[in-house]
């Protein structure tokens, strides 16, 4: 059993692999797997801009990659505006696909709040296909 702790740690760890050299925002994710592997994801910019990709997709996408199914899906980041950071729509789209409604999202800041929701909440109408 993965404790919610380790995975922020992975997350932490992660963001402190982020390549971020143009927002300077770095953040970093980890995906529990149904399997129980802990796959991480680091923001990646690019100097054309809208290459970048969030650390959250980079670690769902991983989860595909490695054959797996991500359960929890942790993002550790700066507050944006002063209120804590949840994943962005994109990601929260993606996690719906590969993890549907009721799979665990915990945002948690570098100062050490941790908010947790099921994706449900986050994204309650996001399309979906049925399986
Ligand atoms: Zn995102």
């Amino acid at each position: 059993m993965v404790h919610t702790s380790e995975l922020i740690e992975a997350a932490k760890q992660a963001r402190d692999r982020a390549y971020a050299p143009y927002s300077g925002f770095r953040m970093g994710a980890a995906v529990l797997t149904a399997e129980g592997t802990v796959m991480p994801g680091s923001l990646v910019e690019n100097v054309s801009l809208g290459l970048a990709m969030c650390a959250e997709r980079v670690a769902l996408f991983a989860c595909v990659a490695a054959g797996e199914r991500p359960t929890v899906l942790v993002l550790v980041s700066p507050r944006t505006d002063g209120a804590v950071t949840h994943p962005c729509g994109a990601c929260l789209q993606v996690a719906l696909e590969l993890g549907g409604p009721t799979m665990e999202v915990v945002a948690a800041t570098t100062d050490g709040e941790v908010v947790r929701l099921p994706l449900g909440e986050l994204l309650p109408r996001g399309p979906r296909k049925t399986r």
